[in-house]
């Protein structure tokens, strides 16, 4: 991406992680002990995880990607079964399910807060149905009681793709503790960033220890146990497992970070919320609505353009906020919009038209706690300047 802007103004990149003096030092110190891998800093940030939530147990894997895999695995996905999912989020969230050669079944957004549509999940049940995976786009909880009720009637089981909602709440409790499974990502660009990492979420013993033992080999630390009460370095591989491993490096990192979470959040809050009173009056676009009932993580502010208002497309607005030194992303190209999903999936363009025209309508805006408010006007700013340049 060209940093290139026609004044010297410095461009405002799209993302970047907060990392402060005390970050440097959590990563520092582990490197320095000796130990690089997984080990304390990875049962610490786990425990610390948990608390903040209020889940009973938190597992910690390399990706949020692998977290989705090995919930998924505990609860015994198998060929041919199928899993609801929208069409509106990230590849991640579709292709674990395709590592069980299950069926990423797609459903449509619902036009609101364009989450998985609830009313629609009915047409798409097959007796092959085993599993929804509702995603909290931008942060935003989808209408849980909804989704739970309807998977619980039928006998599905529900895995939250949560690498938008850390921390989000649903009528006061946090998102992953809500669910049987929820999955989060420690992405770079996500809302508490371990470089890479992810961690599953659950309140039931038996997957908890199942996603533990997966996670590195399919190896039992608790076997010994069994057979000998001396050295804890005796261990038994059990199943062939995975390599989705944190080590305490990203791990303390991750304790930095969390550390820091209601701060990162009250940032990220006051920069959409500056957004929000800063173009509510502007025409050309639709700003994000908010549930009443619900605690928005705000990982990203999403403003829709309106066509009849803006002679421009989201493709040149892009291209115009970049002219002004602002970088921006889309979240996300559906599903079924990409090669991969029509040719081997069957489908196909004008399948889900919520998703299709949410997603040639969208825009996401930097949001993040290591920008300033002045950084937030000049987007405003110039989004005002191309609305009225573009007017229809
Ligand atoms: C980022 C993301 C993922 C994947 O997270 P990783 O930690 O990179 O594996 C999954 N689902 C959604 C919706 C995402 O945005």
């Amino acid at each position: 991406m060209s940093t290139a802007t026609t004044e010297a103004v410095r461009f405002l990149p799209f993302h970047t992680p907060l990392i402060e003096q005390e970050d440097v030092d959590a990563v520092a110190e582990v490197v320095k002990s000796g130990w690089l891998t997984s080990g304390p800093k990875v049962e610490e940030f786990e425990k610390r995880f948990a608390r903040y939530l209020g889940a009973r147990h938190a597992v910690a894997v390399n990706s949020c990607t692998a977290a989705l895999h090995l919930a998924l695995e505990a609860i015994g996905l198998s060929e041919g079964d199928e899993v609801l999912l929208p069409t509106l989020t990230f590849t991640a969230t579709a292709e674990v399910v395709t590592y069980f050669r299950a069926k990423p079944v797609l459903v449509d957004s619902e036009p609101c807060y364009f989450n998985l549509d609830c009313d629609q999940m009915e047409t798409h049940i097959t007796r092959r149905t085993r599993a929804i995976i509702p995603v909290h786009l931008a942060g935003h909880p989808c209408e849980m009681s909804h989704i739970l009720e309807f998977a619980r009637q039928r006998g599905f089981h529900v895995i939250e793709d949560a690498a938008h909602a850390f921390p989000a709440k649903y009528h006061d409790r946090f998102v992953g503790t809500l669910s049987p499974l929820t999955a989060f990502s420690f992405y770079a660009t996500k809302t508490l960033t371990t470089g890479e990492g992810g961690m599953v979420t659950t309140d039931d013993d038996a997957f908890a220890s199942r996603i533990r033992t997966m996670r590195l080999h399919g190896m039992s630390r608790d076997a010994w146990k069994r057979y000998s009460s001396e050295g804890t370095w005796r261990y038994e591989v059990v199943e062939a497992g995975y390599k989705y491993n944190l080590t305490d490096m990203q791990a303390a990192l991750g304790l930095a970070q969390l550390a820091k979470t209601d701060r990162m959040l009250q940032k990220r809050a006051q920069i959409a919320q500056f957004y929000t009173e800063g173009l509510k009056d502007c025409a050309a676009f639709c700003l994000p609505r908010i549930s009443p009932s619900v605690q928005h993580a705000w990982h990203l502010y999403v403003i829709l353009v309106r066509p009849e208002s803006l002679t421009i497309s989201r493709d040149k607005l892009i291209e115009e906020l970049r002219h002004r030194g602002i970088g921006t992303a889309v979240h996300f190209i559906p599903l079924h919009l990409h090669p991969y999903y029509q040719r081997n999936w069957s489908y196909c363009n004008g399948q889900f038209p919520v998703a299709e025209r949410y997603f040639n309508r969208c825009l996401s805006l930097p949001l993040y706690p290591a920008m300033t408010l002045e950084d937030a006007e000049r987007v405003v700013d110039s989004l005002h300047d191309i609305a009225y340049k573009f007017r229809a």
